[in-house]
């Protein structure tokens, strides 16, 4: 199924999968904020109640320590829910990124680089989470509480409301400021660091040779270069991390000061702006802290939102690379047990290249159902290219590869397993156990199969001599490099498949090995079509197909 992947729509799907969950959010965010402004302001009135010589009331006390209980209550509400969200977003995410690779045509899995790859399933994912969790929704509660604050803050000390807005730029400025400078110090670090540790591994893989051409001096001062610099960055994030806070304190004391010998001024004009109560000033005071760590907050959040809008980026242009086409209009052909007069594989004046490189050039052959051939030829001349386009993989730039009259690439994928059986020159060991090597996991190979293709082979005595025989976990230790070629046979001939395609199964082989390994493949061969390639005239079956580099 082909569908148009991109991260806007995901999100937007995940919050409409998880309504309520967004209603909560919103709602915990939305009274966090309110419910911030109503302590302040119950501290006032009791406040002036006791300067005026009233008697403090009980309930008063309650409301104040109960609205800050709320708070604090809804405060870690959104935090929570935010994260739950956050972790559904990022389970979508990477659940589509996954489904997108087993998509992907055969050339852009190989453009893959895993170090890439892994940072889009990584990194990438991660950065779309914090937008969440700690980038747009924060962004938008702290501007809500600065909006707010000030709101209030007017209404019970106009002068103040002016000097906090010259005052909060000048905040916001220094706070990004501090903050690109400490993030710019920490990447440096985490390089610097990075180097240095991979310097040590490096030096001694490399210890003959540095010893041998005397290097020793050179490599010492390549690390302390590398340490040397990771030194000047801590310095950098050190030297911002300690003047940051005080700066804000400072400045933090400097207003509140201000404020307050302004408000005991004797002049009226200035009265008009700053004069107030002592509960209000009490209230005041604590506004002016509460403004500071939003404003403080906005330039952190501004940064994860830019670097997600570069991870999203990222991820979208994953999602938009071409996938594989599908065909189910083609289907394949149930050919009579019978052999059938039209050829089994035929390739057609087929020209195929990798990008510029053109590999193949006008080639034409053909083989008949239960013919066993070999493909010969120079190294680089396209012999394991050929099995490539006969897997589908890959589609021919021109002329047609076809297997039994249907396009290698139109032919279902559940079908290609019971059609080819595919080995290569190396084992490909995937997690778990002997058995899951032979079955890839398939279901439908029953226990009984996979025992029976691994005698075929005659490794089933090996295996069961194994401590849990089939049920053994798998190491790359636990069979020779020979018994290994062996349970590639048994993988391919467990499907029970109608050809078999052989890349150099035996060039890694001495010749023992060898000779037990083409013992073993004639018996999976027999009544089956074989496409082989072999350097080794001793390994070749059946009639040769010359193949001639381009
Ligand atoms: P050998 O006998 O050495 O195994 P071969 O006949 O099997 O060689 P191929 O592996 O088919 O040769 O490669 C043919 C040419 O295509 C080579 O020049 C190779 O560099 C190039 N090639 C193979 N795979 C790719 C790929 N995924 N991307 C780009 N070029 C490739
Ligand atoms: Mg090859």
């Amino acid at each position: 199924m082909k569908r148009n992947l991109r991260v806007k729509t995901m999100i937007l799907d995940t919050i409409k999968m998880q309504k309520g969950l967004f209603a909560a959010i919103l709602f915990a965010v939305t009274g966090a904020i309110i419910s911030a402004l109503l302590p302040p302001l119950v501290l006032a009135r009791i406040i002036d109640g006791i300067t005026a010589g009233d008697e403090v009331s009980a309930s008063f006390l309650l409301l104040y320590f109960l609205l800050l209980a709320l708070t604090g209550f809804l405060e870690a509400a959104r935090e929570g829910l935010l994260t739950v969200f956050g972790q559904k977003m990022t389970h979508a995410l990477r659940s589509s990124l996954m489904e997108k690779f087993g998509r992907l045509t055969s050339d852009n899995v190989n453009r893959q680089e895993p170090g890439m790859l892994v940072s889009r399933f990584v990194g990438d994912v991660d950065t779309v989470e914090n937008l969440f969790t700690s980038g747009i929704v924060s962004m938008f509660a702290d501007a809500c509480k600065i909006i707010s604050i000030l709101a209030v803050i007017w209404f019970r000390n106009r002068g103040l409301t002016f000097v906090l807005l010259v005052l909060l730029p000048f905040l916001f400025w220094f706070t990004r400021h501090v903050q690109k400078n400490m993030l710019s110090a920490q990447i440096e670090n985490r390089r610097a660091v990075g180097r240095a540790s991979g310097h040590v591994p490096e030096t001694l893989h490399n210890i003959r040779t540095i010893h041998c051409l005397k290097k020793e001096a050179y490599m010492e001062e390549q690390y302390d270069i590398y340490i040397g610099r990771s030194y000047q960055a801590m310095e950098r994030t050190n030297f911002y991390d300690a003047i940051y806070s005080p700066v804000i304190l400072t400045l933090n004391a400097a207003v509140v000061a201000v404020v307050m010998l302004l408000s005991a001024s004797g002049n009226k004009n200035v009265l008009m702006l700053f004069g107030m109560s002592a509960g209000t000033a009490v209230a005041v005071i604590n506004y002016i802290s509460q403004i500071f760590t939003p404003v403080e907050s906005l330039g952190m959040e501004i940064q994860t939102i830019q670097s997600a809008i570069a991870g999203i980026h990222r991820i979208n242009e994953f999602f938009a690379l071409e996938e594989r086409t599908e065909n189910p209009a083609w289907q394949m052909k149930q050919v009579d047990t019978d052999r059938t007069p039209i050829p089994f594989v035929e390739f057609k004046d087929v020209t195929f290249g990798y990008d510029e490189h053109t590999v193949l050039q006008h080639l034409s052959f053909s083989v008949m159902d239960g013919e066993q051939v070999t493909l010969a030829g120079r190294t680089g001349a396209g012999k394991s290219t050929i099995l490539r386009l006969l897997l589908g993989l890959y589609e021919p730039q021109s002329g047609a590869v076809l297997i039994h009259g249907v396009p290698a690439v139109a032919i279902a994928d559940e079908k290609r397993r019971r059609l080819f059986g595919y080995v290569e020159q190396s084992f490909h060991m995937v997690p778990g156990t002997v058995r899951d090597q032979i079955t890839l996991y398939d279901t439908t190979i029953s226990d009984e199969a996979a025992q029976m293709a691994a005698r075929l082979t005659g490794l089933d005595e090996a295996i069961r001599e194994l401590e849990k025989g089939y049920d053994t976990i798998c190491t790359p230790e636990l069979f020779s490099q020979g018994q290994w070629q062996l349970l590639s046979i048994a993988r391919a001939a467990a499907a029970n498949p109608r050809m078999l395609l052989l890349d150099e199964i035996t060039a890694n082989l001495d010749a023992k090995t060898e000779a037990v390994v083409l013992d073993a493949l004639e018996r999976v061969a027999n009544h089956r079509t074989v496409i082989s390639i072999s350097h080794r005239t001793s390994a070749r079956l059946g009639r040769v197909i010359q193949i001639e580099a381009n």
